[in-house]
Order: C-alpha cells, then structure tokens, then sequence
C-alpha cells in the first residue's frame, strides 16, 4: 500500500531552452551531414546525460582544438560561445568550424565589441572561468573588460570616475543577485551605461520566476540539472532565498533522498535550462512507487523562441 499523499508543484516553464534546443540539433544535424565522428569542443551544453547521448551518435567532446586527432574532420563550438582567438586558430588550422553559440550570448559578445570600439571600459558581471565568461572576455583585448562577480568587487574597483563605463553580464545569473551588483555599480558610477536589452536571458529569467513563485509552499525542492550548469545551480539557489531551505541539485533520479521526502508532504521540481525532462518525469515516477502524488504545474510564461540553424546547416 503507498504511503500519504505527495503534492508535486512542478514549475514551468523548466528544461530546455530555445538556445540548448539548437546546439543539440546542430549537433545532430553535423552528424548527419558530416558522418561521425563530429569534435566538439566543451560540452555542447552543461549537462552529462545530454553529452552522454550525443557520444553514443558520434560526438567526440575536446576542451581543446589542439585535442582534435583528424583535423579534416569539422569542429563545433559548444552553446556557451568562444572567445574570438578560437575560430581564429581554426582557422589557422584550416578546419571547418560550426558556431553553436546561443545567439543570446552572440548578442552580448556584439554589446562587448561595439562598446569597446566605442571606447567604454566594459564590467562584466559574471562568474571566473565560466566558458561564457571566457568568450565574452576574449570578444575584445586583454585589459579592456573586467570581471566583476560580487558587490564587494564593486567596492574594490579602482578607476577613474570621469572615464567611460559601461557593463554587461551573462546571460545565466541569478536576476536578483545580478540587480543588487548593478545598482552597487550604479552608485558608485552614475555615469555608467547599461545594456538596451537586459543581458540575463528570458529563459534563465522565467525558470527562476518559477521557481520563486513555488518555492514557499514546498518542504523540499529538486532542480534536475548537472553540477556545472550555471542556470541550474542558480536555481537552487533562488527556491532555497524564496524560502524552501531544503532545496538540492539532482543529477538523477539515482540520487533521490527517499527518507528525507518520505517526512514532506510537499515538493517543488524545476529543472535547468540544458536539463533533458525525461529527467524530471523519471523522478516524478520513481516517488510515485512510494507516494500518492497529485502534481499541479505553475506556468509563469509561455517559450515559443525558436532560432535558426546555422546556414551550413540549412
Ligand atoms: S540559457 Fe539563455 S543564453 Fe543560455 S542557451 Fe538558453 S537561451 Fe541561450
């Protein structure tokens, strides 16, 4: 007999986003096109189950092009973007490359450029060594753009006032963290220009307005999404600040703590923007061998995005 009743609020939209979607179809498709094996370099996407899947078709990940055994083969470059010497030494090497940036980081590697054209010494708010931080960096020279992660760097930035500045961020980060480190920025640079359009994307944006609306009204929240996925540890972050403190990252439904829910009578799941749902429903199943679960989706938006291939694909 299944033991008391499970409430399951499962937050939407969750998963997948428009940019993810495209790199694993650019994948795929190179395949395709190309015969296997296809390099790619660094996880197309932040997630193992996704980079596990594509190996069993063909996919070799690298972290380097210096990595790549036959260089006649073609190269794609994963979601997070590149900074501007990878598809230079591509080049170089006479290789063909496929770009599987989101274009919503394109957009801000444009911002970046055409900012310090400009003449702005640019802030980026963003996490150290994150391979989107890389690539937006490496958009313009050495010097010229400075990475600022917390309100304290703001404190510690040593430049004159009167000098142009200007910031950008990536796109991944928590809204509210990332509003609280602007307006530092603010404060002490009136002056400073900010991006037309915000940089954070509408998906990060929507996944984490989920998840604050679900997050009080649940004893436990599970974000399916793989460690080293920026949006999806994000989000544990916001359900735990929203007010569920026992809110945890899950790379499986191997790694369900059974006794720990078997003392809620409520539950939150969300998962991260590169986060397959086959994920979530295989955990939504393996509770219900032990619960009587009724699930209620909170929709705080609607993701019709769609972007194109790129045109070697098409
Ligand atoms: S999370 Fe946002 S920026 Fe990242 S791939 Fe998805 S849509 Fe693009």
């Amino acid at each position: 007999m299944k033991n008391k009743d499970l409430k399951i609020y499962l937050a939407a939209p969750r998963g997948f986003c428009a940019g993810v979607d495209r790199a694993i179809e650019i994948v795929k498709k190179s395949i395709n096109k190309f015969g296997s094996p296809v390099d790619v370099r660094h996880e197309i996407v932040h997630n193992k189950h996704v980079v596990e899947n594509l190996k069993k078709i063909g996919a070799i990940f690298v972290e380097e092009l210096s990595e790549i055994k036959d260089k006649t083969r073609p190269v794609i470059f994963s979601a997070h973007g590149v900074p501007k010497k990878v598809p230079k030494e591509a080049q170089d090497l006479k290789m063909e490359y496929i770009d599987a940036t989101c274009p919503l980081v394109s957009k801000v590697h444009r911002e970046a450029e055409n900012l310090n054209k400009a003449g702005f010494h640019i802030f980026l708010i963003g996490h150290e060594n994150h391979p989107e931080v890389v690539g937006t960096m490496g958009q313009i020279p050495e010097g010229s753009i400075k990475l600022v992660e917390t309100i304290d760097d703001v404190e510690d930035i040593d430049i004159p006032s009167n000098k142009k500045l200007a910031f950008v961020t990536q796109t991944t980060l928590s809204v509210d963290d990332t509003k609280d480190i602007i307006d530092a920025l603010k404060k002490k640079f009136p002056q400073i220009k900010e991006p037309n359009k915000e940089d954070i994307c509408n998906a990060t944006t929507n996944r984490q307005a989920a998840v604050k609306k679900i997050a009080s009204k649940c004893d436990m929240f599970f974000v399916l999404g793989s460690r080293n996925s920026s949006n999806s540890v994000r989000l544990v972050e916001v359900a735990r600040k929203a007010g569920c403190k026992n809110s945890q990252l899950m790379h499986s439904e191997k790694e369900i703590p059974f006794d720990e829910i078997s003392n809620s009578k409520t539950i939150g799941i969300s998962s991260g923007a590169s986060a397959p749902e086959k994920l979530v429903q295989n955990l939504i199943n393996q509770i219900k061998k032990d619960r009587k679960v009724s699930i209620e989706e909170i929709v705080v938006a609607e993701e019709k995005v769609i972007f194109k291939l790129p045109k070697e694909l098409n």
